[in-house]
């Protein structure tokens, strides 16, 4: 069997945890890839690295696949945010993240299937930070023209190929009129003149978080800019059951990295209370990628097998506790493996 090298960084917090788990899974569907492990974040500083380490880095652009679990990032201070500088250095522009129901986890809203793109390389994450006086602090948000449109396309693209209807732009222009200003101008322009076919909307961000609260099945796929992207993530993933069954993958054009959307919850990390379905459903992604990209059908068997698993295992409530059940990390990971086809 062809074997696919992916790169696996387990990051810190729950990372390990929740990244043994997925492991077991994908061993236990035999999976066709060969993990390369690297460090990255607390891990690699703890022995005495740079946070990022350049193997790590190199490995990624080699094998051009990764999985990675969460890296802490200090907060007011310390070193700059791993992932921030990972998805920069090897211009993972678009970051996705599919949010849907699940069968077995009940929440307040149905019928949910969205999906959130985020503008992944610029915005107030330019890391543009200055000093003007004492007292008087600025943080520099960017947009180039060339960002915008590349992430609008990349979105339409998306939504061409994945039969989605509609495209929601969500935006402060408003306000920031250069700024947020340029990236709706951007997708408006790419619909017009090459995706008019696809439904498109834009909408002031916090007429349009009511609205979205309200109902978010009557949204399709959000494209935003870096900071929006971030935090509606998060919001979003509250409609399905929350941080713990959003998975993600950070895209660009030599190279994917997938990860969920959750951080290193130091607040439960070594637990074993983690939930390690966001990152399993994140190497699912990361198979079916395989399989699109590599043209693998071993990848995409591997890829449903999983699902089939894991929507078998909620079915019955085998659920951790941030779903309401009572399973620990690795008691959910065998729940999942017992019912494997
Ligand atoms: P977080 O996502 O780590 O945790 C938020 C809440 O959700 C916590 O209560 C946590 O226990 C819970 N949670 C998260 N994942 C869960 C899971 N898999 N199962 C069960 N519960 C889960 O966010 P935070 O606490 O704001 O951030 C912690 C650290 O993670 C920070 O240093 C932050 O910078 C970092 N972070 C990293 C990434 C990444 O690596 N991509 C993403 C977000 C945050």
């Amino acid at each position: 069997m062809n074997r696919h090298p992916v790169v696996l960084i387990p990051g810190d917090g729950i990372g390990p945890e929740v990244t043994a788990a997925v492991q077991r899974i994908l061993k236990a569907v035999d999976a066709p890839i060969e993990w390369v492990e690297h460090v990255a974040g607390l891990a690699a500083i703890e022995r005495g690295r740079d946070g990022l380490p350049a193997e790590t880095l190199d490995a990624i652009r080699t094998h051009a696949v990764a999985l990675k679990g969460p890296c802490t990032t200090p907060i007011g201070e310390g070193f700059v945010s791993i992932n921030v500088r990972l998805r920069k250095e090897l211009d993972l522009y678009a970051a996705v993240r599919p949010v849907r129901n699940l069968d077995g986890v009940p929440t307040r809203y149905q019928g949910v299937d969205l999906v959130i793109v985020r503008e992944n390389t610029e915005g107030l994450y330019s890391g543009i930070e200055a000093t003007l006086a004492p007292g008087v602090v600025t943080t520099t948000k960017v947009a180039t023209e060339k960002a915008c449109s590349r992430i609008a396309r990349w979105a339409f693209r998306y939504a061409r190929q994945r039969g989605r209807k509609k495209i929601t732009v969500f935006h402060k222009a408003n306000i920031m009129k250069l700024t947020d200003g340029m990236f709706m101008r951007c997708a408006r322009a790419v619909h017009d003149q090459e995706f008019p076919e696809v439904d498109y909307q834009e909408l002031i961000i916090d007429a349009g978080c009511m609205a979205l609260v309200q109902d978010p099945t009557r949204f399709d796929l959000l494209l935003l800019e870096n900071l929006y992207g971030d935090v509606l993530s998060d919001l979003c993933a509250a409609f399905v059951g929350g941080l713990g069954v959003v998975p993600g993958a950070n895209i660009g054009d030599h190279g994917a990295v997938f990860e969920a959307v959750h951080g290193s919850a130091p607040d439960i990390a070594g637990r074993d209370l983690a939930n390690p379905l966001a990152l399993l459903m994140s190497a699912v992604m990361l198979l079916n990628h395989l399989a699109e990209t590599r043209r693998d059908e071993a990848c995409a068997a591997a890829a449903q097998r999983i699902k089939d698993g894991y929507n078998h295992a909620l079915a019955e409530g085998c659920k951790t506790r941030d779903l309401g059940g009572t399973l620990g990390t690795r008691e959910f990971a065998d729940a999942v493996v017992a019912r494997l086809s």
